[in-house]
């Protein structure tokens, strides 16, 4: 086919303000598309019938094209023609203004990761795994033979800047480079060097190791993992009350304060992927709660928040548990039949009904995807000392 598809204009970058009212009526983004009959169909998404929209939008644009048809009053056929056309530069077209989510909830839930070896002696996994969500959204993982926590990182670009969120569980360079994989996904993407800012899920070792990788290098914006840093950096004068906004150009991400597993913990909402990233207080696996009533309340934050935006995935910073529930050995250098790394809205909602239903007082809860465990106050201790060896 020789017809020129293109864009009379590129997404609408939507505010906060303008998505939620969007929303309302599941139309997330108008985006034209023009065809070279000078059809121009407004494209309305829809969050949770990607396929139905594009029916919608790529009817009037089929039926413009000579010698093909659709029968847009036939959803089935009208998915069929696309499928069809799946190499047609319209069905590029079309999937290059593809809400994220529908590529990005397929690979999420498809990513089977490296999850360590038996014999971590002779494994020879990358130090980092690499997944491309998509060409400005990145999560990588810290392979367990390099440590047994195994932390996932996120790197989000925007126009004008690239977020890094935490630095794994591994300070040297040889054995873990991450500023170097973070410089050659910049590379990757081309144009102007943006600059870059690291933030922490929290303050624990595991997320903060190779901060000295990026602290002081040219263009790196690196907040200090501590809780004077961190609040003075995003402007929370009441924490944890409030939010704070990260503009990336093009991109804001949404902070809001996590307490409760750590003392300075924070989640990122991303309007563009409608991740949200939970860090350690939310991931398939053995959730250690040292503040339990701050953690009750981040919670109950999160789900507030959950409720009154659209959350494609809940990711967290670790797996540790099987897709069976099974929780690995404290340690495991090796997981097999890892569960998925992402969790969903509904997740962190049936952990905040179980945590209000809780109450005050401490208590295991044991959930399908994740399991809580209050700490006491030997771990708390044990906890100060590991923490101050940097090992956790
Ligand atoms: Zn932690
Ligand atoms: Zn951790």
């Amino acid at each position: 086919m020789d017809s020129t598809w293109g864009r009379n204009r590129g997404p609408k970058r939507i505010t906060p303000a303008d998505d939620r009212a969007n929303r309302a009526d599941d139309a997330i983004a108008d985006i034209h598309l023009t065809s070279h009959c000078r059809t121009t169909v407004p494209f309305y998404f829809r969050l949770n019938d990607w396929s139905e929209s594009l029916r919608r939008v790529a009817a009037p644009i089929l039926s413009c094209v000579p010698s093909r048809s659709t029968d847009s009053a036939s959803p089935r056929e009208s998915h069929l023609a696309l499928d069809i056309r799946v190499k047609s530069r319209l069905f590029a077209a079309a999937l290059s203004v593809l809400p994220i989510q529908a590529g990005a909830a397929n690979l999420l839930a498809e990513k089977a990761w490296n999850h360590g070896s038996a014999d971590c002696a002779n494994a020879n996994n990358p130090a980092i795994e690499i997944l491309e969500v998509d060409a400005a959204s990145y999560i990588l993982r810290q392979d367990k033979c390099v440590h047994v926590e195994a932390p996932f990182i996120y790197v989000l670009f925007g126009e004008t800047s690239v977020f890094v969120q935490d630095t794994g569980a591994t300070a040297d360079p040889g054995r873990f480079p991450l500023y170097d994989t973070v410089q050659a996904l910049i590379a990757r993407r081309g144009g102007k060097q943006p600059r870059i800012l690291v933030t922490h899920s929290h303050n624990h070792g595991d997320h903060t190791a190779a901060d000295a990788q990026f602290r002081g290098k040219p263009g790196v914006t690196l907040i200090e993992p501590n809780a004077a840093a961190m609040r003075a950096y995003f402007g929370f004068s009441d924490w944890p009350a409030g939010q704070a906004l990260i503009d990336l150009g093009g991109r804001t991400l949404t902070v809001i304060p996590t307490p409760g597993h750590q003392d300075d913990g924070i989640a990122i909402y991303d309007a563009q992927t409608d991740w949200l990233l939970t860090g350690d207080s939310l991931y398939p696996g053995r959730l250690t709660i040292k503040n339990w009533n701050e953690y009750r309340s981040s919670i109950a934050r999160l789900a507030q928040f959950a409720s009154a935006n659209p959350i494609s995935a809940v990711l967290g910073t670790h797996i540790e548990m099987s897709r069976t529930g099974q929780l690995y050995p404290p340690g495991s250098r090796f997981q097999p039949d890892e569960a998925n790394l992402a969790l969903t809205g509904e997740d962190l909602s049936i952990l905040n009904a179980s945590l209000q239903a809780a109450g005050t007082k401490p208590k295991e809860i044991v959930l399908a995807r994740a399991v809580v465990a209050p700490i006491g106050a030997t771990q708390r201790v044990l906890g100060g000392i590991l923490k101050s060896l940097g090992v956790r």
